[in-house]
């Protein structure tokens, strides 16, 4: 088979071309950073008007740079949800229109699957595995069962990690996108320097709260001088707190796993926040620990992309899991079965 995979749930307009034979072919992702750094964060209305413009042009450049033909795909593959309603509505068109004229199948993809099947592009990573998926809208840590069967084991009461990342960043005036300059700014500070909470360590769940966190940055923002220095000590501060969070949740959750589940048994750390080189190299020590596996997708690969896209819809595809041209647009559509079991169709 061979999937054309689309994405546009954000602020990254991008699609794929994943071969089953000869794996991924393109994979073009065009960011909009420039337009929504003005504003420190991402504008809704400025990134589906910015979807809209590229979208024909990427899905082009993806079909040539992959060397084949329209009239070769298998199938389109598009994020239907979760996300800015704009950005998924355009792309899940696109996707439509395409499906329609070419008269091949349509698969809706949930982003999340998306990056909850991103290591398969590189890795072996055959069914059950632990996954901590950590983005700019989710924190979860999932028991991924097969294809479209996911245990959420845990999952943040407030904030996603990426959107402490994103907060702290605004706070200092590191620049947007936080994450990457948190990130940078952090290597040159000592991690022990400011005092921060590390919310909900001592519950029984797997339960992440990052609200606490992003409220404390900010008063002891406020409280330094300001100077690089303390902007480099408190990046770096916060950085070890949300590794600490990150790391306590997980090895429950890999208690509870090895519990349930014979090995070998792999963790997964996938997501935009599972490009920080600091919190992988205390989440594969936690792995070590507790004899998982740790699989990082590369890079680029973390970030929004549509090869993972691409990756669900071809596993899907070879399922016979396909959609009708009246597959909808969901701004929030959660992964997890009983999740998905009690939320509405939209909305
Ligand atoms: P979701 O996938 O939940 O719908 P999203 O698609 O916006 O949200 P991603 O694109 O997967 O999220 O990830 C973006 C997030 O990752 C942002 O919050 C960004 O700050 C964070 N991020 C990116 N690079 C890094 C890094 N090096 N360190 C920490 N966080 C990072
Ligand atoms: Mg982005
Ligand atoms: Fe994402």
């Amino acid at each position: 088979g061979l999937v054309l995979g689309v994405e546009s749930s954000c602020d990254e307009t991008a699609a794929a071309v994943l071969c089953s034979e000869r794996g991924l072919l393109s994979n073009i992702v065009a960011s909009q950073d420039e337009a929504h750094r003005p504003f420190g964060g991402v504008v809704p209305e400025i990134a589906a008007r910015a979807h809209m413009s590229k979208i024909d042009t990427i899905i082009d450049q993806a079909v040539s740079e992959a060397g084949v033909d329209y009239a070769e795909l298998s199938a389109i593959a598009a994020t239907a949800g979760p996300g800015l309603i704009g950005g998924v509505i355009t792309g899940l068109m696109a996707a439509k229109g395409l499906s329609a004229s070419l008269d091949i199948p349509l698969i809706a993809v949930n982003h999340l699957e998306g990056h909850a099947l991103s290591p398969r592009l590189t890795d072996v990573c055959p069914f059950p595995y632990l996954l901590l998926l950590v983005s700019g809208g989710h924190s979860q840590l999932l028991a991924v069962h097969g294809l479209g069967d996911y245990e959420r084991l845990g999952s943040t009461i407030d904030d996603a990690a990426g959107e402490a990342f994103d907060k702290t960043a605004k706070v200092m005036g590191l620049g947007f996108p936080g994450g990457p300059n948190v990130e940078r700014w952090a290597k040159d500070g000592d991690d022990r320097a400011v005092r921060l909470p590390r919310p909900l360590l001592d519950r029984e769940n797997c339960d992440f709260s990052f609200a606490g966190l992003k409220t404390a940055v900010a008063r002891a923002y406020e409280n330094s001088d300001k100077t690089d220095r303390a902007k480099a000590d408190l990046a770096a501060s916060f950085q070890a707190a949300v590794a600490d969070c990150l790391t306590d949740r997980t090895a429950r959750a890999m208690r509870l796993f090895t519990e349930n589940y014979d090995g070998p048994h792999r963790f997964v750390v996938a997501g935009g926040v599972a490009a920080n080189q600091t919190l992988r190299a205390h989440l594969i020590d936690t792995a070590k620990a507790h004899g998982f596996t740790p699989i990082f997708p590369p890079l680029k690969f973390c970030g929004d992309n549509a090869a993972m896209i691409a990756q669900a819809g071809l596993e899907r595809l070879q399922a016979g899991r396909v959609d009708s041209l009246n597959a909808p647009a969901r701004p929030r559509w959660p992964l997890d079965r009983e999740a998905a079991r009690t939320a509405p169709a939209s909305g």
